[in-house]
């Protein structure tokens, strides 16, 4: 691969970068990017809560998304595949093989923490699954991490008022070697901490209160994370012993939310653990009644050895274009926590039911849909990285790739990642999608996590956008499993994935992998 010299990146895609880097309230463009809006698409005016909030930039690639014309390259794709997917759009909506999946691997395998037992377990029920549906090819793919175990946890207020917390270890953690016992330091947030003197925090654990705000499209996770991830080291640096948080979760069930911290090489690793909603609240209390909080953590969790997994690939094999190829799929990963039934159990059987549908109706794809089931995204995106890496020479191959990995709540909102001269194929795939109360959405496209790398090498990429309202009340919680996950929701999802899929496989031309998408800009969500 060459690096793009200036003259091979498209020129949408260096207006859109250099735009959205001096895009402000002060600056926004009178003309973005130069597009000249089409009357036949105008933007419609029902804009919901997360869309007025978006970013300048947001809106500029938006703009783009709706202001292609039609040229000699633009991709198209043929009436009589619209008419094939609206019947696989209405075929999967009365159909329950999605939730009859999810069932069967939360049910039969439960939790799947990567390198345990249940992560091997998990692999034969993925073969035996897409060998069941009628898959042509059926692979894994072998991916190696370090392997972290979680033995026992607890911790615990012994004072001024002795209360059990309902408390976990934050993913990736080392442990405390014993009960560790020391004073409680609070900070209403990640910046108040980075703010203090080493003084306030030495030889004491520290808590950090902040808490994550709701919104449908989980624009409060970001901010609030960052006390997770970030926050061990930052403890560290100024000589804590040890971190609690409040659980990066908005529901106020007794739940703690796991999830992995983000080591800084140049600090000392310190346990970490998150507690519950309410035992944060009564936490604070105590601080708010001027009282001197000793707590007592004891986590036998760490790292022990590597340990190999694998993507389980299952393929239905293109009839015209075999080498290029639809990409799609969840992680079949999860933590120990509840049985993975939103995250990403739902991801995986959303995404091998759509597939299945094609399969069902008789239907042989003109390029190969490539459903991969992904090692290890929780601790690293390390199934996802491996997949990228392993096709570094066929980003071209890769008609697009989308993942499914926000829950099982309804889609929403269809955003892309794409060429310009692909926008009115989207528009042809977004028209299908509207009966399903999708709307059109924004060229900025994540992909999902384990797309991540891919995208970063040039794949176009797609997303469904599902409703996550309620995502993180029940996200790496004990509180993940299968009663949470509605069927007719997960039906829709279905419907979706299956149109869409069939779609981007049979379109006459490209959606741009390889051609300078790395460059442009996307919003992870
Ligand atoms: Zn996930």
């Amino acid at each position: 691969m060459t690096t793009p010299t200036i003259r091979s990146v498209p020129l949408y895609a260096i207006l859109i970068v250099g735009l959205a880097a001096c895009a402000g309230p002060e600056s926004r463009p009178a003309d973005p990017a130069g597009f000249r809006p089409s009357p036949a698409v105008a933007v419609e005016g029902d804009a919901t809560a997360a869309e007025r909030n978006a970013t300048d930039a947001d809106r500029i690639a938006a703009d783009a998304f709706d202001a292609s014309d039609p040229t000699p390259q633009t991709t198209r794709i043929d009436p009589a595949d619209i008419a094939i997917a609206e019947r696989l759009r209405d075929a999967a909506l009365a159909d329950n093989a999605a939730f009859a999946l999810l069932a069967s691997l939360t049910t039969e395998v439960g939790h799947r923490l990567p390198g345990s037992p249940n992560d091997a377990r998990a692999q034969e029920w993925a073969v035996a699954a897409f060998e069941r549906l009628g898959f042509d090819e059926v692979y894994r793919e072998p991916v190696t991490f370090p392997r972290w175990y979680r033995n026992s946890e607890s911790v615990e207020i012994v004072a001024p008022w002795p209360h059990r917390l309902v408390a976990t270890a934050l993913g990736g953690t080392v442990g405390t070697n014993g009960p560790l016992e020391a004073e409680v330091v609070e900070f209403a947030t990640l910046e108040a901490l980075e703010a203090a003197t080493r003084a306030k925090v030495e030889g004491r654990i520290v808590f950090i209160g902040n808490r994550m705000t709701r919104a449908i499209d989980g624009a409060g996770y970001g901010p609030a994370v960052r006390a997770r991830t970030r926050g061990p080291s930052i403890a560290a640096g100024l000589g804590a012993r040890a971190l609690l948080i409040r659980s990066i979760g908005t529901s106020n069930d007794r739940f703690a939310h796991t999830g992995m911290v983000s080591y800084d090489p140049a600090q000392p690793r310190i346990p970490a653990a998150s507690i519950s909603n309410p035992d944060a609240d009564n936490l604070q209390r105590m601080f708010e009644r001027g009282q001197k909080v000793i707590v007592r953590m004891d986590l036998d969790v760490g790292f022990d050895g590597e340990y190999t997994s694998n993507n389980v690939i299952g393929e239905i094999t293109g009839s015209e274009l075999p080498d290029q190829v639809v990409a799609i799929g969840g992680h079949l990963d999860s933590w120990d926590k509840g049985t993975g039934a939103l995250d990403d159990g739902a991801g995986c059987a959303i995404t091998m039911a759509a597939a299945h549908q094609i399969l069902r109706a008789g239907l042989r794809p003109k390029r190969t849909i490539r459903v991969i089931l992904f090692a290890n995204e929780e601790q690293g995106l390390w199934g996802g990285r491996v997949y990228a890496e392993n096709r570094r020479e066929a980003i071209r191959l890769h008609q697009i790739a989308g993942e499914s990995d926000f829950g099982a709540g309804r889609i929403w909102r269809f955003d892309t990642r794409i060429k310009p001269e692909a926008f009115e194929a989207a528009r042809q795939i977004h028209r299908v999608l509207e009966p399903l109360g999708i709307r059109r959405g924004l060229n900025t496209a994540y992909g999902g996590p384990d797309f991540t790398r891919l995208r970063e090498l040039g794949a176009a990429v797609f997303t469904l956008a599902q409703d996550g309202t309620n995502y993180f009340d029940y996200h790496h919680t004990d509180n993940d499993t299968l009663d949470k996950v509605d069927p007719a929701d997960l039906s829709q999802n279905v419907a979706a994935w299956a149109a869409a899929v069939w779609l981007f496989a049979q379109a006459d031309g490209d959606f741009g992998s390889g051609q300078g998408l790395e460059t442009a800009p996307s919003v992870p969500r």
